[in-house]
């Protein structure tokens, strides 16, 4: 699990470098997807940050790779979805784990001056710690809540906010999400050095939240919520949740369209929605990112408490996903979830070529996590999969 990982460097002074929101995930199941959080910005997804893995492939063949051995397998199971071969071990990068952090979340009203902060934050990828923030993500407010706001509890009696103040009934709020990590040896700079990487922002003045904490409770922020919605047997309920990667180009538009048009007044979870770089991104693993240098993930992380809430929410997922196409904003999904098969060669796109030949190469039998319905395996003729490709 995460959460291990992070225990055991933690003895050392370390920690890993790019994170998931949510800690109590496996290794191998997040490098099966990507593994984004508000570091991907500046570090790239996780499945940036591996050196070697073990993997048992599909033809049951324990295998050591990495960039410069076996790299085919390497960069096939990163992003794989696990239909090459099982992770057994990863050697990722580590850094000196900072002790504390800085908080803050900030309010705008205003889409597009959300968005030209955002994006002008992580184009501050790469300089040095002083010159950015260490981690950029956001989120929508179109509704207040418990169950809207489970992804963390910044937001506390002891952090009162009265959004209602700063919103008229009707309105989408986008709250700006962003941390400064620090030491002991620079903590007396590190007030001046967020006041000024503040000025360059736009937000709404009087919105400025700010909480601080140690390292450790900031990663596992999530797990609070959870215990807290456990606690009301709110947690183990249908989650028809929806993760999209929009390009850059037509988040005015998804604005637009979704989160002021199809969303109406009620969300039933948080909505994330923060940029990355592409250029973070290595090309050769498995994963799809949509075709511009920036692109926003906008996840829809919903609650189901009843039957028919399932039905609304995931009828309004298909909704967006239609209105997308018919908009022909090139979306891809994040943790994606197709039933047909035309619909996973559409996802991978270009891709698919080469994600169906991997496939073949390493496990031609079909054995690996067949429930995501990606190939469809006929025992009277192993070399079905060619029809495909
Ligand atoms: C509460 C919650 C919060 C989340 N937050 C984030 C987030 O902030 N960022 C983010 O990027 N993702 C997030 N996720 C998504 C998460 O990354 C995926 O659901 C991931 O698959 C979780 O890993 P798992 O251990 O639950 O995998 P499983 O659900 O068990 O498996 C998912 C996929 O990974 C494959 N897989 C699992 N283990 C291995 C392995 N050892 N080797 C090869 N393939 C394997 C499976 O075959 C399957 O295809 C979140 C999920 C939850 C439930």
């Amino acid at each position: 699990m995460v959460k291990d990982v992070l225990s055991a460097t933690l003895e050392y002074g370390l920690a890993p470098m790019s994170w998931t929101d949510y800690l109590y995930l496996s290794v191998g199941g997040t490098l099966s997807n990507a593994g984004i959080s508000g570091q991907t910005f500046n570090h790239g997804p996780q499945i940036s940050n591996v050196y070697e893995l073990d993997v048992v492939t599909g033809k049951g063949e324990l295998v050591t790779c990495s960039e410069d051995r076996n790299s085919e397998l390497f960069h096939a199971v990163l992003g794989g979805l696990g239909q090459f071969g099982i992770i057994t071990r990863a050697r990722i990068a580590l850094e000196p784990a900072p002790h504390r952090v800085r908080w803050i979340r900030v309010l705008y009203s205003n889409f597009a001056t959300f968005c030209k902060d955002q994006e002008y934050l992580i184009s501050m990828h790469g300089k040095p710690g002083n010159e950015r923030f260490d981690y950029v993500e956001g989120f929508v407010i179109v509704d207040e809540g418990l169950i809207n706001n489970w992804r963390s509890s910044f937001f506390s009696a002891s952090n009162p906010v009265k959004i209602t103040s700063l919103k008229a009934d009707g309105d989408v709020l986008y709250c700006l999400e962003i941390t400064k990590n620090y030491n002991q040896g620079n903590a007396d700079s590190v007030d001046e050095e967020i006041q000024s990487l503040l000025k360059k922002l736009d937000f709404i003045p009087t919105s400025v939240f700010t909480t601080d904490l140690p390292y450790l409770d900031f990663l596992d922020r999530v797990h609070k919520a959870e215990l807290k919605l456990r606690s009301k047997g709110l947690w183990d309920v249908p989650h028809p949740w929806l993760n999209l990667f929009v390009p850059k180009s037509r988040i005015a538009d998804f604005d637009k369209g979704v989160f002021k048009g199809i969303l109406g007044n009620k969300t039933s979870g948080p909505i994330l929605i923060y940029p990355m770089n592409k250029n973070k991104w290595d090309q050769r693993s498995s994963v799809v990112t949509p075709e511009e240098d920036v692109f926003y993930l906008v996840a829809f992380l919903r609650s189901a408490l009843d039957t028919e809430t399932l039905e609304y929410l995931s009828n309004e997922n298909r909704q967006i996903v239609r209105f997308c196409h018919d908009s022909e904003i090139k979306v891809k999904q994040y943790l994606p979830h197709y039933t047909t098969h035309q619909e996973w060669m559409d996802h991978f796109g270009d891709k698919w070529t080469q994600f169906s030949a991997r496939k073949m190469k390493f496990d031609p039998r079909q054995i690996l996590a067949t429930g995501q319905q990606i190939f469809q395996f006929d025992p009277s003729n192993p070399l079905t999969l060619t029809n495909y490709i």
